[in-house]
């Protein structure tokens, strides 16, 4: 059996709903009147639009845009998720599979610069994480079928796996000249960006909607988004799938500019000999991660949030509060493989639970390690 990735429908609730008192309505129709009068259309309202892309679907809501620059705003995104769907794609032939065709010969070639940059981004995060996020470990995700639309369900050979955690493929393996020109200095690695691309995509994204002027926009990629400015005046209300259920198990509010991004067990996944082996993969043991359900990440940026949340899946229960503090994350909540639910104080601070938890426990964050 495997689990296809599956959007979140309930992920993105609207906010509040505005119940205006009798002046404020009598105020809105005089001023819908003027604006019909002179032929302006109101701005108010919401546009929405889903687009596919990185195996999901992204719902872009905008707000208080009229509708012709909203039109420009969905075509603009579409194309630009086009683009990075098919350059960062991790199994199809493109731009990131002859990059590491070309890592894996050992030989000086010129990098591609999307590929580069991320390769940069990527490699700071992982040295942060202490290597639990690691997008170089493509060899490994492979290895354990998950480079395929349906992952077929059997475990790979345990000495394969070995090996190629014997190997250890890390990004700091991966030497770029000012010019561009790259070398991979050790020939496993294969770049794998699927746990930071999503949200390098919705970072970049949400650059192209400020570029148009747009101030008011959730992107919303399957139930992990990044937030700008508000909803009518009001926070965006956002919820926190349940990891063993339909629906949410919390929820928060989001202002101003914010990302929340889960990684989860449940996303993708197969069934073998009566084991459950999921997508996200431990590198120290080149098996798929234990002690964590889910992790999710609040913080500003999109691209940090999304790599933070699989390092903490990686990281796993009690362990993970360290590398949150070295990824420069204060908001995390990790659920246990048992649901019991792990949270720093801040976010405490800001969850409200739908649904019942088998256990709550805040855990202080640790000091943070020496800044790299
Ligand atoms: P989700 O699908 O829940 O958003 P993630 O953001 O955690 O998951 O991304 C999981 C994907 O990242 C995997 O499908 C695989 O391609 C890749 N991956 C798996 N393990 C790791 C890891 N330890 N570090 C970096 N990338 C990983
Ligand atoms: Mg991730």
């Amino acid at each position: 059996m495997t689990g296809a990735p599956r959007p979140y429908p309930g992920a993105l609730f609207a906010g509040r709903r505005h119940l205006p008192g009798r002046r404020a309505v009598v105020l809105l129709a005089l001023s819908l009147a003027l604006m019909l009068a002179a032929g302006c259309e109101a701005p108010s309202q919401l546009h929405q639009r889903q687009l596919y892309t990185f195996g999901t679907l992204v719902e872009v809501s905008l707000w208080g845009v009229e509708t012709e620059l909203a039109e420009r705003a969905f075509e603009a995104l579409a194309g630009e998720f086009d683009y990075m769907n098919e350059a960062w794609h991790a199994w199809r032939p493109g731009t990131l599979g002859t990059f590491n065709e070309r890592c894996a010969t050992g030989e000086p070639f010129p990098g591609d610069a999307g590929v580069v940059e991320l390769v940069r981004l990527g490699a700071s995060l992982s040295r942060q994480s202490d290597g639990l996020f690691n997008p170089a470990i493509g060899g490994l995700v492979a290895l354990w079928g998950f480079h395929a639309d349906l992952p077929e369900p059997r475990a790979p050979p345990a000495a394969a796996i070995a090996e190629l955690v014997a190997a250890a493929p890390a990004m700091a393996d991966i030497h770029i000249d000012d010019d561009g020109t790259v070398r991979c200095v050790n020939t496993a690695v294969r770049l794998d960006f699927g746990a930071f691309a999503k949200g390098y995509g919705v970072d970049r994204a949400m650059e192209r909607l400020r570029d148009l002027g747009i101030d008011n926009a959730v992107i919303n990629a399957g139930g992990d988004l990044r937030a700008i400015g508000s909803k009518d005046g009001r926070p965006w209300r956002i919820g926190v799938r349940h990891p063993r259920g339909p629906g949410a198990l919390a929820r928060l509010e989001v202002a101003g500019d914010e990302s929340v991004f889960t990684s989860g067990d449940y996303e993708r996944w197969f069934e073998w000999q009566d084991t459950r082996y999921h997508h996200i993969i431990d590198p120290r043991t080149g098996w798929p991660s234990r002690g964590a359900a889910s992790a999710t990440v609040v913080h500003g940026d999109a691209t940090t949030a999304d790599a933070a949340a699989t390092a903490l899946m990686v990281a796993g229960a009690g362990a993970w509060p360290a590398v949150a503090a070295r990824l420069g994350v204060t908001e995390a909540m990790v659920i246990t493989a048992d649901l019991e639910v792990e949270m720093t104080p801040a976010m405490e601070r800001r969850l409200q639970f739908t649904a019942e938890p088998a256990a709550v426990r805040v855990l202080p964050a640790p000091a943070a390690g020496p800044a790299d």
